[in-house]
């Protein structure tokens, strides 16, 4: 999990990318190891086994002042799934550890995994097991799942070439609106109201957000995209490993962007551009990916038979072009990575 990261001189990504030196070895059964959604593996005959673990800890990734424990598991399980779907494979299995502080009761805990199991049974994804141990201070709650490709099969952030379209599946931002509605009450008097329902609809897409495994499932299996990847960070930072992965650079359409009506009601509210949401806003889970030019009129075709909600929001360049973010309006400039700030 790249977001709310703590306070302390160590960065994510750097000392991920130097242990993965280090440390990572190359083997014919390792598909993809480090630096993806999802681990690849190649243990059984028929399929690739695609796994992924997070680690939550209280007061980094949630807050049980604010946060119900069903919410936290429901979360956790769901950012999980997200990142399965984003290599195109199966959810199936999953082990669930927690190290449990002495301020909550079996009663607390029942209530995690009550969130968890939402969000698995979607998916028809089954708890096989994991760890249980107390914690002096703060909850702990780790996660693995497992997953299945078809052998040879699966989406990477790898893969994305020049002259690809760049998609993404939903709409984005509301995450983000809707987080800010529960922590921030800042509005002033003159600002439009924000309907009830809006609200409503912006909260859940927060505490209930929704994995797109059937996506995922049919840009892999209809051999749509060259690659993918989940939207948690936020657009602007997850473009950018699908980006460095694949060598590539991209231009991005700010006004294609798609945003509920939901959010753009909010930013009203705010005076700000809803553009700046969902390039900023992660936890939406929707899916980003990209599309060889000549498979656009048949994904479109497939998109809509399907009931999937895609949208066009731009198009990948060559890496000196770096990215960018272009409107009819006014000049290309570069897209500075904004996601991630919200947790601070
Ligand atoms: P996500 O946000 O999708 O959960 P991350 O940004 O946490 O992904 O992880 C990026 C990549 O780095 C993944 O391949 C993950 O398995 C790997 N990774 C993260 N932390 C570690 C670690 N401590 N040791 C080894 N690999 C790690
Ligand atoms: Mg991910």
């Amino acid at each position: 999990m790249a977001r709310r990261k703590a306070a302390t001189a160590i960065q994510e990504f750097p000392l991920i990318r130097q242990l993965q030196r280090r440390f990572e070895r190359n083997s014919p059964s390792v598909i993809q190891g480090i630096g993806d959604d999802a681990a690849v593996v190649s243990i059984l005959p028929g399929d690739w086994t695609v796994l992924t673990t997070d680690l939550l800890a209280e007061g980094v990734h949630f807050d049980l002042r604010t946060a119900a424990l069903a919410s936290v598991g429901y979360r956790a399980a769901m950012a999980n799934l997200s990142d399965v779907a984003a290599m195109g494979a199966t959810p199936r299995f999953l082990l669930v550890s927690i190290a449990i502080p002495p301020t909550l009761r079996t009663a607390d805990v029942t209530q995690l995994y009550r969130g968890l199991m939402q969000a698995c049974d979607r998916y028809d994804v089954l708890l096989i097991g994991g760890d249980t141990s107390a914690s002096r201070q703060g909850l702990f709650l780790s996660i693995t799942l497992l997953g299945t490709v078809k052998r040879g099969q699966a989406l990477f952030r790898h893969g994305a070439t020049v002259g690809d379209s760049l998609y993404v599946t939903g709409t984005i931002g509301d995450s983000l609106a809707g987080l800010q509605l529960l922590t921030k009450r800042r509005r002033t008097a003159r600002s439009p109201r924000l309907r009830p329902a809006d609200r409503r609809f912006l909260i859940n897409r927060h505490l209930h957000p929704t994995a797109r495994v059937q996506e995922g499932l049919w840009l892999n299996q209809a051999r749509l995209a060259t690659s993918a990847i989940d939207l948690s960070d936020g657009l602007s930072g997850d473009l950018r490993h699908i980006c460095e992965q694949s060598r590539v650079g991209a231009a991005v359409d700010v006004a294609q962007l798609p945003l509920s009506p939901a959010c753009q009601a909010y930013a009203e509210t705010q005076g700000i551009d809803p553009a700046t949401l969902a390039l900023a806003g992660g936890e939406d889970y929707e899916l980003l990916f990209t599309v060889a030019p000549r498979h656009e009129r048949s994904l479109e075709r497939q998109a809509r038979a399907r009931g999937f909600q895609i949208t066009k929001v731009g198009v990948i360049r060559p890496r000196t072009f770096g990215i960018q973010t272009t409107s009819i309006d006014g000049p290309a400039r570069p897209l500075p990575v904004t996601s991630y700030q919200h947790f601070r």
